[in-house]
């Protein structure tokens, strides 16, 4: 082998080493997309909640039933993990996947979903904004995490404060994506992987960010996927809080059905939650 040639196989190897495996994107793009939803409170609705609230805030009945909708529909909740070796490799999935999301750390996610998971043999993503650990009432605690993460579920990052990502810069990275990263993964004693953007916001000059610090992928809200990192702008809607089971049905057949080949062919969604940027429900709590 010339010098040349060693010289350049021993840079792929580096590129290998120092980068993992290498994505197509393409690839990524022609996959069908595996539905994600987004679930943030799980209670009934106050009357100080305002109608935008209500994308955010699904009462526990319409919750239940939203569930059960799935589960006599023959779906099989996936986990992150799952997804990933689906869209980088075409490693085969159970039938009609879908994934749950759980965003912020609200302890309706313990209470209220995690029985409902489990009654239908259900697994879930929780991103948890780590301020929110031990907050008040409102907020899963240590224990509970644990817990959530023991039984299968899993547990990822969502910054420490739920700040604009597009934003970030400096000292940003350390204190809203390492520490909360290293301190998930103390709670659970695994690796966390997996990222969700505060508010579903995010920019493509700051991805490279999380490809830095290991994360395999991140997911958004209804933007349209990045064409150059699909892996870090996966697809999620919002499962509005007085959606029917039909319009749930609808949303996720039509919002996820269709290949995504390049950026102009991805789907808008369905039904558009009025406002992603609006960071507080009247409750003030955090989305
Ligand atoms: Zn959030």
């Amino acid at each position: 082998m010339s010098k040349r040639l060693t010289t350049l196989f021993l840079f792929c190897l580096f590129f290998q080493i120092s980068f993992g495996q290498t994505i197509d994107n393409a690839a990524v793009l022609a996959r069908k997309q595996v539905p994600v939803l987004c679930y943030h409170q799980i209670r009934n609705w106050r009357a100080s909640d305002k109608q935008v609230d209500k994308d955010y805030i699904i009462p526990p009945g319409n919750f239940k039933a939203h569930m059960k909708m799935l589960a006599d529909s023959g779906y099989h909740t996936i986990l992150p993990d799952e997804l990933y070796n689906y869209l980088t490799t075409g490693k085969t999935l159970p039938p009609k996947p879908i994934m749950l999301t759980f965003d912020d750390d609200d302890e309706d996610g313990f209470k209220v979903a995690r029985p409902e998971l489990m009654k239908y043999g259900f697994k879930g993503v929780f991103f948890i904004t780590t301020t929110n650990i031990l907050k008040n009432k409102y907020y899963m605690d240590n224990i509970q995490l644990k817990q959530l993460s023991d039984e299968g579920n899993v547990i990822a990052c969502h910054t420490r404060d739920h700040v604009n990502f597009k934003k970030m810069k400096g000292n940003d990275w350390e204190i809203q994506i390492d520490k909360p990263t290293r301190k998930l993964e103390k709670i659970t004693g695994k690796p966390v992987k997996y990222f969700a953007y505060p508010y579903g916001l995010w920019s493509s000059q700051n991805l490279p960010e999380l490809h830095k610090r290991g994360f395999l992928a991140a997911f958004q809200l209804t933007d349209l996927r990045d064409p150059n990192d699909p892996l870090m702008t996966i697809r999620r809607v919002l499962d509005c809080g007085y959606w029917s089971t039909q319009t749930l049905d609808y949303n996720i057949k039509n919002d996820f059905g269709r290949p995504a080949k390049a950026k102009a062919a991805a789907q808008p969604m369905a039904r558009k939650p009025a406002d992603h940027k609006t960071n507080k429900d009247s409750s003030g709590k955090s989305r």
